[in-house]
């Protein structure tokens, strides 16, 4: 055998990064999430190229202090949790302190930041994981991250870059699915200087809507027609409570169209989820068929372990089959109450 040798630690980081940055979609992700984190109301994202050339994100959250910034750009650093125990009580979308730490070590990194309370902002720039000495500059309050020479050290994931207009679908299908679930902030995105949308703020009234994600942002995405054609979800279940919406069959399309999930505020993929989803939905629509929705789960913590996947794109529930059957069952009797109204029959 070879000699077994310890690998440096931008080695390390790059490895690292190889599990949660797969192309300009993933960075995007992971900035939207610091920025939603640092408590922003306003987002404005600028891309090159599908973010192939450049990534900007611009916030006007909380910023960072000057001794944090440089460590924010270090492997295992965050100010989200401390021990492990806090996963439980976590109010954050991020908690795995490896965002800034990945990106940084496969691109060059500019950010211009200030705290509100203090007089001067500061700026950094990390190229492929050299941190500099932070200066002195003058801003506003909020964060301004600039991210160029996405994976230019390593040809091997810049092959796997997808054409402009895949890498920015994918971008847009990451803020939506932000835009849904966070009414009080607005997020636009500009490409190659042209603006595709803008979001604006909605003032939102606790009360207003069970269903958690806000109908008018509902209908900024899908559009009024198929915005008229939801139905309302809220079951407030044992294991846990469901709102959102589904769509009408007749909405029902035999490739899987929207499908959007969130669990206490953080978008999440299960193939589970989507079953019983269809399942509650299956006496509705031809064999096959699949409604689009929109679910919001609200679950206790302690019944769910977020820290799975380097993304954290995947859960693992305590007792999967109770969550996935109160889903099926939720979902299925907002369809039955729903057809039995007299203006939906009219669809049918
Ligand atoms: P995590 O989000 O898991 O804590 P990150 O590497 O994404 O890890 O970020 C590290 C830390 O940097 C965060 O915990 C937060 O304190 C700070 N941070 C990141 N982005 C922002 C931002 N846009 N505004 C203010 N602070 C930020
Ligand atoms: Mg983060």
């Amino acid at each position: 055998m070879a000699k077994i040798i310890r690998l440096p630690q931008h080695v390390i980081n790059q490895i690292a990064a190889g599990e949660v940055i797969e192309g300009p979609a993933s960075v995007v992700k992971e900035l939207l999430e610091n920025s939603i984190d640092a408590g922003a109301t306003e987002i404005i994202i600028s891309l090159k190229d599908g973010g192939k050339s450049e990534i900007k994100i611009e916030d006007n959250g909380v910023g960072f202090s000057k001794d944090d910034l440089p460590l924010a750009f270090e492997p295992h650093t965050t100010s989200k949790l401390q021990d492990i125990s806090d996963l439980a009580k976590l109010e954050t979308l991020g908690f795995r302190g490896e965002a800034l730490a990945s990106i940084g070590s496969v691109s060059k990194i500019t950010v211009e930041t200030k705290e509100s309370e203090t007089d001067n902002g500061t700026s950094i720039t990390v190229e492929h994981g050299k941190i500099s000495t932070p200066k002195v500059t003058n801003r506003k309050p909020g964060t301004t991250i600039t991210i160029t020479n996405l994976f230019e050290k390593i040809p091997a994931r810049q092959k796997f870059l997808k054409s402009t207009q895949t890498e920015i679908r994918k971008i847009s299908a990451e803020i939506i699915k932000r835009v849904l679930v966070n009414p009080t902030i607005r997020f636009k995105l500009i490409h190659n200087g042209k603006e595709l949308f803008d979001f604006l703020p909605i003032s939102v009234n606790t009360h207003d809507s069970k269903t958690f994600i806000h109908p008018s942002r509902i209908e900024d995405v899908l559009g009024k027609e198929e915005t008229e054609s939801l139905i309302p979800v809220y079951t407030k279940a044992d294991s846990v409570t469901v709102g959102g919406m589904i769509g009408h069959p007749i909405l029902a399309k035999t490739n899987q169209s929207h499908t959007y999930i969130f669990l206490n505020k953080r978008p999440i993929w299960d193939r589970g989820i989507i079953k019983s989803v269809y399942a509650g939905t299956n006496r509705f629509v031809a064999n096959g068929s699949k409604i689009p929705f929109a679910i919001y789960l609200t679950i206790d913590p302690t019944q769910v372990d977020v820290n799975v996947h380097p993304q954290k794109l995947e859960v693992r529930f305590v007792n999967p089959y109770r969550v996935y059957s109160d889903i099926e069952h939720a979902v299925r009797s907002a369809l039955e109450t729903a057809l039995k109204k007299r203006h939906y029959l009219l669809f049918i």
